[in-house]
């Protein structure tokens, strides 16, 4: 049976999932390898799914860089194949291949899930919430992460934290948005809860897969679209076809990179194992932010100086109601789902913290102590 065919007939329900696991690690459930007896002949052969395109910057290019090391680090006794979105099954299934043991590993952004649960959205990014430092910290020393867990754990999956983007960009125009009246009647491709918002200030939120964007924006299908932030949107080409780049990101302040592990065969790995991916997810979450962060800063030169794109700035009074908006949507979607609540409850009380402490010393360092760096603005 070729793959694609195997995959297909999973999603049909034609293999149990039973077979599928013992096939794949060839032990029966529930025994667990402790630390003291790994058995380093045995060696583990996964698939991951990915819901980029193949070897896409920085983000597939960041699971490629996880097989490596995974493999690397176990000396070969772990090895990844990553596949594209697509490739084995469409992007958006893998959650649910990896959740039935069909690949062992997937890679995406957590509020892909948001039409299963609506409280994943807070481990990816929400709009006018945590940046990248703040998130991490969340996740890794706030307690996010064992809400996450637990969340997953229902679904059989093992979440790790795998990469952000840093504060992305506010996207691409054909016009200048001066007021709230400019949104009225905007369609703008902006996923996720950021699109909500922009639903109550008139506009529309258009899905359009990333491959399509171009042609769609260039065509005027939509009226102006966002990625993600320099580096990545000028690889898009977005300059070519949008007069207007505009700034901030008010909708992912610093949007967090996922993996996730079938927890069934996580719960059967060695210990040792475990650990490698976990080590090499860590190690591909500071790799990634600094990779957009480095590559951020030269292609924001590239465009505005050799491709004159005309930077803008949303105004204030855009971004206080934009601001509003997006309180009605959290408490909107919060007041229906009690795991969303409980979520949100523990991210905003340590947003309110973190944002204490950031306001005394990353606001004060950028605004007292680090030399201003005026670049050229078109
Ligand atoms: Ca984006």
């Amino acid at each position: 049976m070729k793959r694609k065919d195997f995959f297909k007939g999973l999603a049909f329900g034609t293999l149990s999932l039973p077979l599928v696991i013992r096939g794949l690690g060839g032990k029966s459930v529930g025994q667990r390898q402790s630390g003291a007896y790994i058995n380093t002949t045995k060696t583990y052969e996964w698939d991951m799914v990915t819901t980029w395109p193949p070897n896409f910057p920085v983000l597939g290019e960041g699971c490629n860089l996880l097989a490596r090391w995974v493999e690397e680090m176990s000396g070969g006794r772990m090895k990844i194949k990553v596949y594209g979105g697509g490739e084995l099954v469409p992007a958006l299934e893998a959650f649910d291949t990896v959740r039935s043991g069909a690949a062992q590993i997937g890679c995406g952004a957590a509020y892909y899930w948001a039409g299963k649960i609506p409280a994943a959205q807070f481990f990816a990014s929400v709009p006018f919430g945590m940046n990248a430092q703040q998130l991490n910290a969340w996740i890794v020393g706030g307690g996010g992460l064992r809400l996450w867990e637990e969340i997953y754990a229902e679904f059989n999956l093992v979440p790790m934290v795998g990469g952000n983007t840093g504060v992305q960009m506010g996207g691409w125009f054909n016009r200048e948005i001066n007021s709230l009246e400019d949104l009225k009647g905007l369609k703008m491709r902006i996923p996720g809860l950021g699109g909500k918002v922009l639903e109550r200030a008139g506009g529309s939120s258009v899905l359009i897969p990333g491959g399509e964007l171009f042609t769609a924006l260039e065509r005027g299908v939509i009226d102006a679209t966002e990625w993600i932030g320099p580096y990545h949107d000028y690889k898009m080409g977005f300059h070519q076809i949008a007069e207007y780049y505009y700034a901030p990101g008010w909708h992912e302040p610093g949007t967090a990179l996922e993996f996730f592990v079938n927890k069934t065969l996580y719960d059967e790995l060695p210990v040792d194992l475990q650990q490698i991916i976990q080590s090499a997810a860590a190690k591909l979450n500071n790799w990634m932010l600094s990779e957009f962060e480095a590559k951020n800063a030269i292609y924001l030169d590239k465009l505005i100086q050799e491709e004159h794109v005309k930077l803008r700035f949303f105004k204030q009074e855009i971004l206080d109601k934009l601001r509003d908006y997006t309180a009605e949507t959290l408490e909107e979607i919060t007041a229906s789902d009690p795991i969303s609540r409980k979520v949100y409850d523990s991210y905003q009380s340590f947003r309110k913290k973190a944002g204490f402490w950031s306001s005394i010393s990353e606001e004060r360092y950028f605004s007292q102590i680090q030399e201003k760096q005026t670049g050229v603005i078109n």
